[in-house]
């Protein structure tokens, strides 16, 4: 749950800029610029660069590079809310999970998406062909600090509720840092070992329940796309989603929200017995009572789910029609 590459629109562009680099540079002269890039890049610490502090509440402080008191305090509220949501889901406010003492998360804030490009990869070993990421450190370390990374999209916070969902979910429903967890990712800076476990993962439920806390019920960019989707993935599908393998912003983020918002509105005694071995970190009983359901949910998933894309399309009707009115 640490890792979580946010793959969405902004790759389209860096890839752009990375095949026009490569077509125009033989290796040794790549290696040259890189130096030179790191060079230039390496000559200002992150107290320099996100010079702003402001502290939110116990469980959160930000750093920014800009950021002005309106904004500090909008986005505290709206952080504030959001864990507020989290416990009121969860009930696990007074029990995080053992070994953790993630007890607070500090949200790192470039001020735009060249910035973050410019910086993060110094500052904290990750790569910038994303949309920012979570690094949810060695929890067990006394001294391990949390961290988020990410950007002004505009005068957006990019994906902030999201990460934040994932901190809270790394704290209080999943035992151990990401690689304990069950997934195929193996990138910096955690560098996971290989192979990756055996299927089911759990990044159906980390990537979909951040989706689902912090959109709620209205999400029209997951409606829609499973609306359009080519793929009709059953429950038992959805669940050996992983980052590598079955992947793909769809899969993880779209179907995941539906999944999990299922499970958590429809199987919520399931839910819960899931959690304990999350908790836990008892993945091969985790694993265990996934494949012990086998396909018994697909059905009542599926027609739950033509049911609410039945009632977002009768909702999308009316406000066309309120609209053209
Ligand atoms: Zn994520």
């Amino acid at each position: 749950m640490t890792f979580h590459p946010l793959k969405l629109f902004l790759a389209v562009s860096s890839l752009a800029c990375f095949i026009a680099f490569q077509t125009q540079a033989s290796p040794s002269q790549k290696q040259d610029l890189k130096n030179k890039n790191n060079l230039s890049q390496n000559t200002q610490p992150v107290e320099k660069v996100l010079v702003i502090s402001h502290v939110c509440s116990d469980s959160l402080v930000i750093r920014a590079q800009k950021l002005s008191s309106t904004q500090a305090s909008q986005t505290c509220a709206m952080l504030t809310e959001k864990e507020k949501l989290f416990h009121e889901t969860f009930q696990q406010k007074d029990n995080p999970v053992k070994h953790d003492f993630n007890s607070k998360l500090r949200v790192n804030i470039y001020a735009s998406r060249d910035d973050y490009a410019k910086f993060a990869t110094q500052h904290f070993n990750i790569s910038t062909d994303n949309g920012g990421m979570y690094l949810e450190g060695l929890p067990h370390l006394p001294d391990n600090q949390a961290e988020f990374i990410t950007y002004f999209r505009g005068d957006i916070i990019w994906n902030l509720s999201h990460e934040y969902i994932h901190y809270l979910d790394g704290r209080f429903n999943i035992y151990g840092d990401f690689c304990a967890a069950l997934h195929d990712s193996h990138e910096p800076p955690e560098n996971c070992a290989k192979p990756a476990p055996l299927l089911p993962h759990t990044v159906w439920w980390s990537e979909g329940m951040a989706e689902y806390l912090a959109k709620g019920n209205t999400h029209p960019r997951a409606f829609d796309a499973i609306e359009k989707s080519e793929n009709n993935f059953s429950l038992s599908q959805i669940f050996d989603t992983s980052y590598e393998k079955n992947g793909g912003t769809e899969r993880v983020y779209y179907w995941g929200y539906f999944a999990t918002r299922y499970m958590l509105e429809e199987q919520r005694d399931k839910t819960e017995q899931m959690l304990v071995f999350l908790r836990t970190g008892d993945f091969p009983r985790y694993q265990a009572l996934l494949r012990s359901w086998g396909d018994s949910l697909d059905k009542p998933f599926a027609a739950w789910l033509k049911q609410q894309l039945k009632e977002y399309s009768a909702l999308k009707s009316n406000q066309a029609v309120n609209t053209s009115k």
